[in-house]
């Protein structure tokens, strides 16, 4: 699935920044400032959790260096949406609010993803995969401008290891928990597949055509059902295949182990100066031809085909399959599964086997 950058404007080009906005800071008359916006309760927040796995979305107050790359990988600090704007790399400073700043973003954050199977971290998980929101900085430190928020935006899909950012330090509401809760969970919606919306009520609207956006008074706004329905199916989707084994993930095929086909992959030997993987096996009844589905250890898709033929180097006679996939130099695992075509017409695969060198 390929990801593609979106740009969020909340503050320019969408919505009017709030009257009393200086362009160098947030003045007013009042000398005082406002109680902090951070209700007990979050509108949402009561939501029973959601079953089933979930996604880890960590959301990062440290700071750090991001590198240009594509895809996007959270687990390496590589950034698509930093590669569009031509830098090679960017250091992203810490998050500059307050303490309760981030605690209130946070269980803002949460109350909005409530009930959907969504798990807001501060730290990545021990195993797994997660999306990444690097929360810190300024829009100019990835070299644009005019953006409180910019992510990677899967199409009703999650962004698998998807990078997102939020530019804390140009929000400048003197209330500011509001305004960093609705664009973190604006970005962190992005990653989860939604695009944006042209319906006002929505918080992934940016459209200049929804007014000013008061983020003083409460004014929270939050994602609508139909926006929660998109976030329910992609995520979903993501717990699926969260499910399903590497080779099953990497290669988008699923094995059977009720197929009765069980082949023997051997160890990896040397012919005629080429390293190859042998693989047998005998099959229930005549085959046609066959197909070995091979993943490399460095997660590459292969295809190899076995043919009625006396001089391939995979061969099928009969209910019997014999040969041997050229594995080059790459060492680690290798996953092969067994896609057996019989000659009654009917399909069957194996499960996934593996072998290491
Ligand atoms: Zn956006």
């Amino acid at each position: 699935m390929r990801a593609t950058a979106l740009w969020v404007s909340l503050s320019f080009i969408g919505c009017v920044p709030p009257a009393g906005w200086s362009g160098a800071g947030w003045t007013t008359a009042s000398a005082s400032p406002p109680a902090p916006v951070v209700p007990a309760n979050w509108p949402g927040a009561e939501r029973p959790p959601a079953p089933g796995p979930h996604l880890p979305v960590v959301v990062h107050r440290g700071g750090g260096r991001i590198v240009a790359g594509e895809p996007d990988d959270a687990t390496r600090w590589i950034s698509y949406t930093l590669k569009t704007t031509g830098y090679a790399e960017a250091t992203i400073p810490a998050f500059e609010g307050t303490d309760a700043e981030w605690v209130g973003m946070m269980s803002c954050a949460r109350a909005q993803y409530a009930g959907l199977p969504v798990d807001l971290l501060e730290q990545p998980p021990a195993s797994g995969d997660y999306v990444l929101m690097v929360v810190g900085g300024s829009a100019a430190d990835m070299g644009t401008t005019g953006m409180w928020g910019w992510a990677s935006t899967g199409e009703q899909a999650v962004v698998e290891r998807g990078v997102g950012f939020v530019f804390s330090a140009d929000h400048h509401p003197r209330d500011r928990t509001i305004a960093l809760c609705e664009s973190l969970s604006h970005e962190i919606g992005h990653l989860l597949g939604l695009a944006h919306s042209e319906d006002c009520s929505d918080l992934m609207s940016v459209s200049s055509a929804c007014g000013n956006r008061d983020y003083e008074h409460g004014a929270l706004r939050t994602f609508t059902e139909t926006s929660r329905a998109i976030l329910a199916r992609s995520l979903a989707a993501w717990g699926a295949m969260s499910q399903l084994s590497e080779p099953e993930r990497i290669s988008g095929v699923v094995g059977d182990a009720t197929s009765g086909l069980s082949p023997h992959v051997l160890p990896i030997e040397t012919s005629q100066g080429y390293r190859q993987l042998p693989v047998v096996l005998d099959a229930p009844k005549p085959l046609a031809r066959a197909l070995l589905r091979v993943v490399t250890p460095q997660g590459y898709r292969g295809e190899y085909h076995c043919l009625p033929e006396p001089d391939a180097s995979c061969r099928v006679e009969g209910n019997h399959l014999a040969g041997s996939y050229p594995v080059g130099e790459e060492r680690g695992t290798w996953h092969i599964l067994v896609e057996a075509y019989y000659a009654d017409g009917e399909m069957r695969r194996s499960s996934w086997y593996s072998a290491t060198n």
